[in-house]
């Protein structure tokens, strides 16, 4: 079976809007435990392809599985989360008025009510998960500042913790790196890098230099389709990617 292995398929997916084809037919596969890029111009059709897969937008025709047998066309945006698909949306969205811990405690239980929450004991389970993801999001120091005293990159790690809490098999992570000092980048990249493998990591993002450092496999798209697929040495010399680079 081709598939094995495949984690997220996406599958001639056309959206339409008014007539125009964000997304024409666009075919993309992402194998279980891999860190990918997306990269395109402006227009290319990459927040309509998040879109789609997360059950914000339905497409005109096409398919879209997750893991073996879960038709993602089929769910809302709740229930694609609640499939295991995390998505970062490029503006931190953290509680400003609640500490690092209380952030990851109020993610770890979902959509209820703040105060049952943080008066509830946490299992010795799920403060273990907490702290480990502390440690992994760099902000173990951090526990108890309040979220909204942190940077602008420190906010972006912890909501990625917070996606994490949910434990998604992909998490979708949208300009990551936008607005970061040269360090944040950096600690972002190895934040990525280490997050893939024990799930899948689907990236978004303009900064070629970041690109590079984080990619194994850059998927380049253009009009709504994959122009290119491949290593960044591979698509940088592509003719057709330098075309359009070129004309932007
Ligand atoms: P990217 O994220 O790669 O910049 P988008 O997916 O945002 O690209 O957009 C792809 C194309 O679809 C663009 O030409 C954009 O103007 C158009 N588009 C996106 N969303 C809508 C919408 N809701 N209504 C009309 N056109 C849209």
């Amino acid at each position: 079976d081709v598939r094995h292995g495949t984690v997220l398929y996406v599958e001639d997916i056309t959206v339409s809007f008014d007539g125009f084809k964000a997304l024409d037919a666009l075919t993309l596969y992402v194998n279980a435990g891999e860190l990918r890029c997306i990269i395109g111009p402006n227009g290319a059709g990459k927040t309509t392809m998040m879109d789609v897969i997360t059950g914000k937008t339905r497409p005109d025709a096409g398919r879209a599985w997750f893991g073996q047998n879960i038709d993602l066309l089929t769910l809302d945006e709740p229930r694609v989360a609640q499939a295991g698909i995390g998505r970062k949306f490029q503006k931190p969205t953290v509680f400003e008025n609640h500490t690092v811990h209380e952030n990851l405690e109020l993610a770890m239980a979902g959509a209820r009510s703040v105060w049952p929450v943080l008066f509830a004991r946490l299992s010795g389970e799920q403060s273990a998960h907490i702290d480990e993801t502390l440690e992994l999001i760099g902000l173990a120091e951090r526990r108890h500042t309040l979220a909204g005293a942190l940077s602008h990159g420190q906010k972006q790690w912890l909501e990625i913790g917070m996606l994490l809490m949910q434990e998604p098999e992909l998490l979708l992570v949208d300009e990551p790196v936008a607005g970061m000092t040269p360090q944040e980048v950096e600690r972002t990249a190895e934040l990525l890098v280490r997050l893939a493998g024990k799930r899948s990591v689907v990236v978004v993002e303009h900064d070629m230099e970041f690109v590079r450092s984080i990619a194994r496999t850059v998927t380049v798209l253009h009009e709504g389709r994959v122009l290119a697929e491949g290593s960044m040495d591979k698509i940088q010399n592509d003719p057709k990617v330098v075309e359009v680079y070129l004309g932007e």
